[in-house]
């Protein structure tokens, strides 16, 4: 049955508060009871605002129960997740060649049920995430070796393909200029993933076992010593995922944990903004060096890129080669990832507001000449990175729209029109001169404080960024509003 439930009987309605009940054709007394209780539960009149109806024990419970929930709905999401996160904790495995290639074959099967469900996607209508879901177990009885794959690491697959469907699907509805994004079919998984079950840890959190058909067995775990996920209780570990990289395998644990660091207020306030030459200027002069790692690395890259090429094909030499050349750009992304971290953190430990201009970066990337600058900057990841430690020293992060920053004037906001290779800001009309970057984050930080004035940080919820300052003149906020 599939129809809400609307009346319950006895001359009482109460609408829509009782879940789908199997046996809700049945008469008023036996769908009160339910057909497997055999004793009549004492019952009790309660005055509801549709009226008195009679009520048993079974059915106050869930009265309470919904009640209760629509309680915790209404508080602002933020509230009641607080300063929730899912932290990842990584550890680095250490196995037999054996558990190696099982864990291949893992990764393998959850490839092969992404792409499966989403084969059954395009060819059938109307297929919803949970057919997806139940798909799983129709695969598993029809490939035996799917079925070795514990069933909620199946799921996991089938929510990954829904996940590219439901991004398609949003991409679509939200009339997102250019391509939408169609669901692609996957050839180069790297990861596994498994939700509570199929997996045991062990009290001393060094070694994991995998219990499920793929034979992964008893692994060990290397890690940082200072970062102990056997500290969390088990219930926190939601999911553990499987990654295979380029210097071997790794397993991370995605542990639901609060994490909040005292910020020590030190009155300064500061806008950034993004450039190739230097990765950051902030609105006092100070910059931070772009320190151009790939273009660093690519001497290096060419040549091994070279000796790939030279070998033969499904020669082991050619594996080699590969492998190397993949170690060789994983190094690449952790120095970009360990800067980027580092250099956020610098930035809101030190101050107690940040402003940044909301570049779009993927169009951007779009121009051929600059790509590989925009890419070796990694703005994206340095921005993301300042806006989770935002989150965590609590400190406000104001995106701000990117038009204007860097013409307008930051002494008396007469628009001063430059070509990107002018490097100097010189106003004709009150005589300012600074660097164009340094003018362009003063900027940003006028339109943050701007902003702030007019909808204080925290009072409700905010813009994805601050709205646009009128052209020319600085506004203030009043004139905003
Ligand atoms: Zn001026």
């Amino acid at each position: 049955m599939g129809v809400p439930y609307l009346g319950l009987g006895l001359g009482g309605k109460i609408g829509g508060i009782i879940p789908r009940q199997e046996h809700i054709n049945s008469t008023s007394d036996e769908f009160c009871h339910g057909h497997t209780f055999l004793l009549r539960p004492r019952m009790k009149t309660f005055k509801l605002l549709f009226g008195q109806i009679d009520i048993c024990s079974i059915h106050r419970f869930n009265l309470l129960r919904y009640a209760l929930y629509w309680c915790i709905l209404s508080i602002p999401k933020e509230e009641r997740r607080g300063k929730r996160l899912l932290l990842i904790y990584e550890y680095k495995v250490a196995g037999t060649p054996k558990q190696y290639a099982a864990m291949d074959e893992a990764i393998k099967i959850t490839q092969f049920i992404r792409n499966k469900c989403l084969r059954k996607w395009m060819d059938e209508r109307g297929v919803s995430a949970n057919d997806l879901q139940c798909y799983c177990a129709v695969l598993a009885k029809e490939y035996s070796f799917a079925s070795l794959l514990n069933s909620q690491a199946r799921q996991v697959a089938a929510d990954r393909a829904w996940f590219a469907i439901g991004r398609f699907y949003d991409n679509c509805k939200n009339h997102r200029p250019g391509k939408k994004g169609y669901p692609q079919f996957q050839h180069d998984n790297r990861s596994v993933e498994y939700k509570n079950s199929g997996w045991k840890l062990d009290p001393d959190g060094k070694h994991l076992t995998f219990t499920d058909g793929c034979g992964l067995g008893r692994l060990r775990l290397v890690g940082n010593k200072k970062q102990q996920v056997a500290t969390f209780p088990l219930k926190q570990i939601k999911r553990i995922r499987l990654v295979k990289r380029a210097d071997g395998y790794y397993v991370q644990f995605s542990v639901q944990a609060e994490r909040q660091v005292k910020h020590v207020a030190t009155g300064a306030q500061v806008g950034i903004d993004v450039g190739l030459k230097k990765l950051s200027t902030d609105s006092n002069g100070n910059t931070v060096a772009n320190p151009r790692f790939l273009r660093k690395a690519e001497k290096k890259l060419k040549r091994l890129h070279r000796r790939f090429s030279r070998t033969r094909k499904k020669s082991a030499n050619r594996t080699k080669a590969r492998q190397k050349l993949g170690k060789a750009y994983l190094k690449v992304q952790r120095q970009r990832e360990d800067f980027a971290r580092k250099t956020a953190n610098a930035l809101i430990t030190s101050h107690d507001l940040i402003a940044y201009e909301d570049l779009k970066i993927a169009n951007m990337v779009k121009n051929h000449k600059l790509a590989k600058s925009i890419s070796d900057a990694a703005w994206g990841q340095f921005l993301s990175w300042v806006q989770y430690y935002g989150v965590i020293h609590d400190v406000p992060v104001v995106a701000v729209a990117p038009h204007f920053t860097s013409q307008d004037c930051s002494g008396c906001g007469t628009r001063v029109k430059k070509s990107l290779s002018t490097r100097t800001h010189i106003c004709w009309h009150c005589g300012l001169v600074l660097d164009r970057d340094h003018n362009a984050a003063r900027n940003i930080l006028d339109q943050a404080l701007a902003y702030l004035e007019a909808v204080p940080w925290g009072t409700r919820k905010q813009a994805d960024r601050a709205p646009r300052k009128a052209s020319g003149q600085k506004t203030t906020a009043a004139s905003q509003q």
